[in-house]
């Protein structure tokens, strides 16, 4: 720039723009200039002072020189090559670093135009930014080394946020919550940081906050909004609840905004404490003392109203203090009166005797108590008066002895009936509530069985309906029903009970319970039942007898009237002797069978032991029933081994083989009749078969008893003594009858006779 050599600078001087352009070029620290491409080389054509300083060269030097002869290294030389060749494809400056002779460089270039050589030209401009690389590396440094610092804190500030106690939630400027710690978290109930609600939003739907008396908080009032509206909120108590889990608790808040460097808000600070245990023990000693003084007043209202005397008195003076109702009544004082006596005057002889103002001596038991009374030591007194206790005492021991008295009398009956009767209990309905040992014994239902149940269960149905219906129709009036009842025990066996049943009245006069009390009389109506069924057999064996007797009488009689009317026909008289030996045979038959039942019966039929040939007697048997078998017209096959002796009452054995003979041929239809012996294990096996009528499987049990036949008496003649005879006699001698039978197949009696008996 050129000035005046005098005086103020000459600001119209004009000046030539390429002048211009020209010292800025040569003057310019920056390194610029022109190059053209000549293949792969590059030709100076003009460059600035900057550029020959780099080099190191005289400008006129410079000129018209390849790179590579200034000493650029050929993969410089290729670089630039390639960043010339890009801006002349693209037609537009391109701008890139590198780094040369310890130096970082930036450089731009750009295409000019084709020389007239046909040669590509090229601006170039160089700028060292070594400087600015330098910078740039020690701030990026900086950067990082700011940065782990800033990590290192943050971790600090992340521990410390961990370890207080003290709840910690930062909030953003858009109430999103940026930290909280895990005591916060705690705090509220949850189990960690992790589950803190996550935002302002979250929290205002699940928290509520209360002052300590319970007024809820409005939400415009909590005191985090406080803080994002810039208050600093200083140790506020309140207490928080959770919606969802209800569950509650008392904290110190404290909070404060964090402002940045320009004074605008970044973050809300809150930081909590909780002081539920605190608050806990407090509401406890309050709880204490409110009890305490409630106490008192409840001990003071005992004192004034209890109904036994009390009074406190003065353990110095022995002056009393206070007195209650009970007291001034007890003793007949009014309370003025009271309050200026002391203890002696109402107890001049001991604790156990007090006065009355009337003069009149009690016993009383006294318990004491020392106490404080407004400062003075004093000693609170109750008085109970023994006399009446000891009055009432008496009173109660006689009561209890009479009770006691008639409780035993009351079990005593009770043993006894339960021991005697069989006992029930039902409730309106019938339904048994309670039944004795007896009942279950005599039933043999157990008592579960029962209870709950009606008599129904042991209903054996021997009575009518209508037995039962008047039954219940007396005892629901309210009367007593008494009468005999057949019952049915579990085992299906009957039993028979004389039954009284005794309504129970409510005060409606409707039966609430019946008590049955019932008398075993089974063994009574059996014996009974077993009389009449006896008076019954007798009758109509007297029946059955007098028309057998009768009848061979009768065919005597006439069989006399013939042999009177035809005496002098003596031919014909070997017939009727014959017929009258017959039906006098018949009736010693008769006769004897009778004596034999009046001797079984008074027990005087008796065995005479003789050495006896089995075989014979069966033979001779035989002969003696020849004209039975014939009479109706069976015949006889013998089955017989070649000797059968036995000890045994002769006359006896023939009589049982008589009856099977003889009822084998009644009852057999005129079939054969086959009689078979044998011995086996030294019993003499006697079978008297035949194919005639048979006995019915029902009626083979009672063949054998007294009297008992199993045809109708018009059928065959008899007197159903027969089988019980015999099966007496064979008894007597160890021995067994049996009878093996078919109905209208025939049978089989079979008699085992133990070949010597004892
Ligand atoms: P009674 O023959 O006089 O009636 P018993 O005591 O000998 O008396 O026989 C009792 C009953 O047994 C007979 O009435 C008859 O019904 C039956 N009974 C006995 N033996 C036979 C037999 N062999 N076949 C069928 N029934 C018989």
């Amino acid at each position: 720039m050129q000035t005046e050599p005098h005086g103020t600078p000459d600001f119209n001087y004009q000046l030539s723009q390429d002048h211009i352009l020209k010292s800025f070029f040569d003057t310019s620290p920056i390194m610029m200039g022109i190059v053209d491409l000549e293949q792969n080389e590059i030709r100076h054509i003009i460059d600035n002072q900057a550029t020959a300083d780099f080099f190191g060269r005289d400008l006129s030097d410079m000129k018209g020189k390849l790179s590579s002869e200034m000493g650029v290294p050929p993969e410089a030389v290729k670089l630039w090559c390639s960043h010339y060749r890009i801006a002349e494809a693209t037609m537009r400056p391109v701008t890139f670093e590198y780094h040369f002779r310890d130096r970082d460089l930036s450089a731009t270039v750009n295409f000019l135009g084709k020389t007239d050589y046909g040669n590509s030209r090229f601006s170039y401009v160089v700028m060292d930014i070594s400087f600015l690389k330098k910078s740039q590396v020690r701030l990026e440094e900086k950067v990082k080394e700011r940065t782990r610092e800033i990590e290192k804190q943050n971790a600090q500030m992340e521990a410390v946020f961990e370890l207080v106690s003290d709840g910690v939630v930062v909030f953003d400027i858009h109430k999103n919550i940026v930290l909280v710690n895990d005591a916060e978290a705690k705090i509220c109930g949850f189990e960690s940081a992790d589950e803190f609600v996550q935002s302002f939003s979250v929290l205002v739907e699940n928290f509520e906050f209360r002052t300590f008396s319970d007024d809820v908080i409005p939400k415009e009032e909590w005191p985090i909004n406080k803080i994002m509206r810039g208050e600093v909120v200083k140790d506020l108590e309140l207490k928080g609840r959770r919606r969802d889990t209800k569950q509650e608790w008392f904290f110190k808040f404290n909070g404060a905004p964090v402002r940045g460097s320009n004074g605008e808000q970044l973050l809300s600070v809150c930081i909590t404490r909780d002081i539920t245990p605190y608050k806990i023990a407090q509401n406890k000693q309050t709880l204490i003392q409110d009890n305490l003084t409630s106490s008192e007043s409840r001990y003071r209202y005992l004192f004034v109203n209890n109904p036994l005397p009390m009074f406190v008195y003065d353990k110095d003076s022995l002056h009393f203090l206070d007195v209650n109702q009970s007291a001034l009544t007890f003793y007949g004082y009014r309370r003025e009166e009271f309050l200026r006596l002391n203890l002696k005057d109402i107890r001049p002889y001991g604790d156990n005797y007090h006065y009355r103002k009337n003069g009149e001596m009690c016993s009383v038991e006294i318990h004491g108590n020392d106490m404080d009374f407004n400062g003075k030591k004093a000693r609170l007194v109750l008085v109970n008066d023994v006399t009446l206790r000891d009055q009432v005492e008496k009173n109660l021991k006689e009561t209890v002895e009479k009770l006691e008295e008639a409780l035993k009398n009351v079990s005593d009956y009770k043993f006894a009936l339960d021991q005697a009767s069989i006992l029930a209990t039902t409730d309106a309905a019938g339904v048994i509530t309670y039944v004795n040992d007896k009942f279950c014994e005599v039933s043999k239902y157990s008592r579960d069985e029962l209870i709950g149940k009606t008599h129904r269960v042991v209903n054996s149905g021997v009575h009518s309906k209508e037995f039962f219906k008047k039954f219940w129709d007396t005892i629901t009036r309210g009367e007593v029903w008494k009468g005999e009842i057949c019952n049915k025990a579990k085992d299906g066996s009957l039993y028979w009970v004389d039954t009284v049943i005794v309504p129970f009245l409510d005060a409606s006069g409707k039966p609430y319970q019946y008590v049955a009390v019932r008398n075993d009389i089974t063994d009574r109506k059996t014996n009974l039942r077993a009389l009449e069924e006896a008076i019954n057999a007798r009758d109509e064996f007297l029946s059955i007898a007098s028309h057998e007797l009768k009848t061979p009488l009768t065919s005597l009689k006439l069989n006399n009237q013939m042999a009177m009317r035809h005496k002098d026909q003596l031919e014909r008289f070997p017939k009727y002797l014959d017929q009258t030996r017959r039906q006098i045979q018949r009736l010693i038959v008769l006769v004897d069978d009778m004596l034999d039942i009046s001797r079984l019966a008074t027990g005087k039929l008796s065995i005479q032991k003789t050495e006896v040939d089995l075989i014979q007697l069966v033979h001779e048997t035989l002969d003696r029933v020849q004209d039975v078998i014939k009479q109706y017209g069976c015949s006889v096959e013998l089955n017989l081994p070649e000797s059968c002796y036995g000890v045994w009452d002769k006359f006896r054995i023939e009589q049982v083989i008589i009856n099977l003979l003889t009822n084998a041929a009644k009852y057999g239809s005129g079939r054969p009749i086959i009689v078979s012996l044998g011995v086996e294990d030294s019993m003499a096996i006697l079978s008297i078969k035949d194919f005639g009528i048979g006995i019915a499987q029902e009626d083979i049990g009672r063949i054998f008893q007294r009297f008992e036949r199993a045809i109708s008496k018009s059928e065959v003649s008899g007197l159903g003594l027969g089988l019980y005879i015999s099966c007496q006699i064979v008894r007597m001698h160890n021995g067994s009858i049996e009878v093996d039978s078919k109905l209208g197949e025939g049978s089989t009696f079979t008699v085992r006779l133990p070949l010597n008996f004892h």
